[in-house]
């Protein structure tokens, strides 16, 4: 049984160290345990070491726990592919939505959010390294569905969010987060004042420091805090 309160400062420690390297203020930067596979008992043991944000994969292991956790004040993200016969239940369940992939998804996730939770924060996901398995924008893309998806009435655009291709080196990790953020403040050079993005999501357990340096403003955490998934 890994010990998760001793797990959490260890990361939070490594956020920390990272963040002053890059001179930054390590409050700008949310540490997300990464949930999946992990069950309620577990989740309540990261709560109560502090953590306030989670982030699921999988939408029905995600709505047992919501419904198990219900009571706790808990911030859930969607960090999961997102099939568009499911944006339904993720737009009532959850606070933020990392993985909108198509227009299409951003549009039902904008009709179905029930207006009284108040805007769903949402990231678009990039598919950075080009990679044909994976799903997400093309950069290209992404500029031209900013511009759209910012104006949909039930959603917050925040950000973007990446899953870079593992690196050979530990000086190519910092490559494909550069070019997240460069995107990002090219959409913001689209973008009106009032709907400029924040927030990158990017950086996990292998891959967090780099991922600071470069301007993450939500690293996404989940073997290193909860050990290895079942
Ligand atoms: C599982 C997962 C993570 C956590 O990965 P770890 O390497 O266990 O920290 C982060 N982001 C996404 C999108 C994931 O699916």
């Amino acid at each position: 049984m890994p010990n998760i309160e001793k797990n959490i400062t260890s990361v939070e420690r490594r956020l920390q160290q990272a963040a002053r390297e890059a001179d930054r203020n390590p409050d700008d930067i949310l540490l997300l345990a990464v949930s999946k596979t992990q069950t309620s008992a577990q989740v309540r043991l990261a709560i109560d070491a502090g953590l306030g944000s989670f982030g699921e994969n999988y939408l029905e292991e995600a709505i047992r726990k919501i419904e198990q956790l219900k009571g706790r004040s808990i911030n859930w993200h969607f960090i999961g592919s997102l099939q568009s016969n499911k944006t339904k239940q993720a737009a009532e369940n959850f606070s933020w939505v990392h993985t909108v992939d198509r227009l299409k998804i951003a549009k039902r996730l904008s009709d179905q959010r029930p207006t009284q939770l108040g805007p769903l924060n949402i990231c678009l996901q990039i598919n950075i390294d080009d990679e044909p398995s994976k799903s997400g924008f093309s950069p290209q893309e992404a500029l031209e569905a900013a511009v759209s998806i910012a104006t949909m009435p039930n959603l917050r655009l925040r950000g973007l969010m990446a899953i870079p291709k593992p690196s050979a080196s530990k000086a190519e990790q910092r490559q494909p987060f550069a070019q997240l953020r460069a995107l990002q403040d090219q959409i913001n050079g689209m973008l009106d004042n009032s709907q400029k993005l924040d927030t990158l999501s990017m950086g996990m357990s292998g891959d967090l420091e780099p991922a600071i340096h470069e301007g993450a403003t939500i690293v996404r955490v989940g073997t290193d805090i909860f050990g290895p998934r079942h």
